[in-house]
């Protein structure tokens, strides 16, 4: 079943021989993001997506019981989904040799593959080289939005002048007071829910109706205040309360689909960028689409050195074609945004375009996770049940590592996330010993009495961690694929040790007993959560791109996802890759119309 009463609007014919104002490759939060600001200037966008637009509510599913689906959410018989041990034991191509027809990432893995087979990239047609690493990407018009977990934060200067504060690294471009009215915008024009908590290092957005906490998460609230630590309800890039301006979303009904990873909601009142931002965007009559199109050039003008347009094969046939364009903007994700760059080299951008600091594919970083805590809540055991994953998460606990401290192991700091309470599925189940009547009131009593959490750590940005093609192998459709130079170093090592002694810590002062702790730190890039292989910076020898991830090199280029990013910080990125894509597209509108690109 699903609450959504108004069609997308209808795909336009695509007309090749037409010079857009700008075409944007990629549909996801960034791509999202781009069509929104521009269209809502003026400017004429062509988009292309590599992916297919999928019947999106038919994929999700999400009012789907278990026992309602055939094989309980799996997929058919042929898929894979890759496990830890896969990824710790082999390198990548991980697919290579699988007797399996289709190879997903470790997402298909998590109780749920039916609902995102189509969603997430087979391996088989998606290889990549070299040392080991999750990489998740989904094919799809809106990207990984169609399935994100929703936590949406906001960075401060803690992030953006992090080397000001302790010395490592690089400073942003930008500062806080640059990025806070476009991080406004995105609260307004999306929905997120939360509590105010006047953070100086996690800064409140423009909340709507914030979701419960869970007696037990109360619990370890209070017990932190006591610590000088804060848990928060979920941020949730969500809309509670509705959104008057936008006819494709529904305010969230609780239903607690969320809780089935992965998630997706089929009534959009999670945000994914189809629905919040390309539908609406294509009302304004300014958005032309075009999927199953791989962007494989950036195309050059040979007398200017300017980008003139972009050259992509059709996913189904594998025709050639070009897509012309005064601008062009690159939005297909951190790493796929990198592989482009890299494959577009020309006579003027002999390294690739936009790449005469050599940095392109360098200074990737992400967020570090694995380590986490599991207790129990013992006034809970054999309480009656209440419904609490109705709701788009549980909570946050931001990072309180190295804000007035140091500590002697290791700089920047990490969250937790977590949840307590009923679930869909009693996860004790699986580790409750005996059968029968007695083992099913054991599993009842102590089914909602469990809270959770596991760390997200800021892994830093070192140029020695990058990506480069690989010189033989290609994917499905001929096209180089990306070979990844990138591992943790110690600074992750001493900071996850940190998450599970910091985790029990907590626990204990609440009175919650621990009952499980997890010191194994997961396979690089598990957080999904990639950045910065085109930094932005001041200095063009230093850096990809300016503060408003504009090419220092090509003046109508601009790559707006998460390759910008200077460092990971330990908060999830999609609400600042929003924020900035936002401000950088108001930036370009007023260059385009000044004639200055
Ligand atoms: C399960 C899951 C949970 C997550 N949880 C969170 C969370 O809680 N909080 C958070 O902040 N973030 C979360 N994320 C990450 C979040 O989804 C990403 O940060 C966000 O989607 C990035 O947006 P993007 O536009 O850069 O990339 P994407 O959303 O991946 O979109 C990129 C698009 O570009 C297309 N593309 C790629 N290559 C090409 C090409 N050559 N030509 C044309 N198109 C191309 C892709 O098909 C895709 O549609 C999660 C992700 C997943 C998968
Ligand atoms: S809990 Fe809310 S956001 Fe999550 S799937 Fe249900 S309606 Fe959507």
């Amino acid at each position: 079943m699903t609450l959504v009463r108004v069609p997308p609007p209808l795909e336009q014919d695509v007309d090749l021989s037409k010079t857009y104002d700008a075409v944007i490759v990629g549909s996801g939060a960034a791509g999202g993001m781009a069509a929104h600001v521009l269209t809502s200037q003026g400017m004429d966008v062509l988009m292309l997506e590599a992916g297919k637009k999928l019947p999106i509510e038919q994929e999700l599913r999400s009012m789907q019981w278990p026992y309602d689906h055939p094989r309980r959410g799996d997929a058919p018989p042929g898929y894979h989904s890759l496990s830890f041990n896969e990824y710790t034991i082999r390198t990548p191509p991980y697919a290579k040799g699988s007797t399996f027809k289709h190879v997903m990432s470790y997402v298909g893995g998590w109780g749920g593959s039916d609902y995102v087979k189509n969603i997430l990239v087979d391996e088989k047609d998606h290889p990549y080289t070299g040392t080991k690493y999750a990489w998740v990407r989904a094919r799809a018009l809106g990207g990984k939005t169609n399935i994100w977990g929703r936590l949406a934060l906001r960075l401060s200067d803690y992030d953006f002048k992090a080397k000001t504060h302790d010395g490592y690294g690089e400073d942003w471009p930008i500062s806080y007071a640059d990025i806070e009215p476009y991080y406004d915008k995105v609260d307004l024009y999306l929905g997120i829910s939360g509590v105010k908590e006047n953070l100086p290092h996690l800064p409140d957005s423009l909340f709507q109706r914030p979701n419960k906490l869970t007696f037990g998460e109360v619990k370890l609230r209070e017990s932190l205040k006591k610590m000088g630590r804060v848990l928060t309800p979920y941020r949730a890039g969500v809309t509670t309360d509705g959104l008057k301006h936008n006819r494709y979303r529904s305010k969230c009904y609780g239903r607690g689909a969320c809780d089935r990873r992965p998630g997706g909601c089929d009534i959009h009142a999670a945000f994914d960028s189809p629905t919040g931002l390309i539908y609406p965007a294509m009302d304004t009559g300014h958005l032309t689409i075009r999927t199953n199109s791989i962007a494989h050039e950036v195309l050059v003008d040979r007398n200017t050195g300017k980008a003139r347009g972009v050259a992509f094969l059709d996913s189904g046939t594998r025709k050639s074609y070009e897509a012309k364009a005064k601008v062009v903007i690159v939005a297909a994700s951190t790493l796929e945004s990198a592989r482009l760059l890299l494959l577009s080299r020309s006579s003027q951008h002999p390294n690739g375009i936009g790449n005469s600091s050599g940095h392109v594919g360098h200074n990737f970083c992400e967020h570090v996770m694995g380590p986490g805590v599991t207790g129990l809540v013992k006034e809970l055991v054999g309480k009656p049940p209440t419904l609490d994953d109705g709701r788009p998460g549980g909570f946050y606990i931001p990072r309180f590592r190295n804000l007035k401290d140091r500590q002697p192991g290791f700089v920047r700091g990490y969250g937790f996330e977590g949840g307590g309470g009923f679930s869909i599925f009693p996860g004790n189940a699986f580790g409750t010993p005996g059968f029968g009547a007695q083992f099913k009131k054991e599993v009842r009593d102590h089914a909602g009495a469990f809270i959770g959490m596991g760390g997200f750590g800021e892994v830093l940005a070192r140029y020695e961690n990058y990506v480069d093609l690989d010189p033989d192998q290609k994917d499905a459709w001929g096209v180089p694929v990306l070979r990844f130079h990138y591992q943790f170093g110690d600074n992750e090592r001493k900071m996850c040790e940190d998450m599970v002694a910091a985790g029990r810590e907590m626990f204990e002062a609440a009175g919650i007993e621990v009952v499980g702790t997890d010191d194994k730190i997961l396979t690089e890039g598990w957080s999904i959560h990639e950045l910065g292989t085109s930094r932005m910076g001041s200095d063009p020898k230093t850096s990809v791109l300016n503060q408003f991830q504009q090419s220092h090199d090509v003046k109508n280029l601009f790559v707006v996802d998460g390759s910008s990013h200077v460092s990971a910080s330990c908060q999830n990125p999609t609400w600042t890759i929003m924020a900035l894509a936002w401000r950088s597209c108001e930036y370009l509108a007023g260059e385009f119309k000044k004639g200055n690109l």
